[in-house]
């Protein structure tokens, strides 16, 4: 049992999963959660309905229906994505923003799913540069 607090960016929203039941991990690759997401692919801890505990922020918690079944559930005050759901394709699980999470660094993503419409220079990023913070130039 390795059970840990999830949180959103402002803390109103609290919840609670137990490590050794996430069933898997993956960067989704996919053009709906870039687009929903803002980012390149999205990180996803895949947990079931019953092993998710809400702990607080239930009012603080948005639904937001993003295709006919897929449904992005985050926080109202910090917009902090919580998770996806999707009772037609994938019923009985959530599907965890991986950032919600504490103490990343343990959990490494098992698989990428939606590799086909992944950016071609995800491959290529530790070729680039790096730095403490932005530059532009
Ligand atoms: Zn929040
Ligand atoms: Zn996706």
């Amino acid at each position: 049992m390795s059970i840990v607090t999830g949180t959103c960016n402002c803390n109103l929203i609290k919840f609670q999963i137990d490590l050794d039941k996430i069933k898997t991990i993956v960067n989704c690759h996919c053009n709906l959660c870039r687009g929903m997401n803002g980012s390149a692919f999205s990180t996803y801890a895949v947990v079931m309905e019953n092993d998710f505990t809400m702990l607080s922020g239930n009012d603080n918690l948005k639904l937001y229906q993003a295709t006919a079944n897929a449904q992005k559930c985050f926080c109202i005050s910090c917009g902090t994505p919580i998770y996806n759901i999707n009772p037609t394709k994938y019923n009985g699980l959530k599907i965890l923003y991986i950032g919600t999470l504490p103490d990343l660094r343990s959990l490494m993503p098992k698989a990428n799913i939606y590799y086909e419409s992944k950016l071609e220079w995800v491959d290529k990023l530790n070729t680039i540069e790096s730095f403490a913070q932005v530059r532009v130039n």
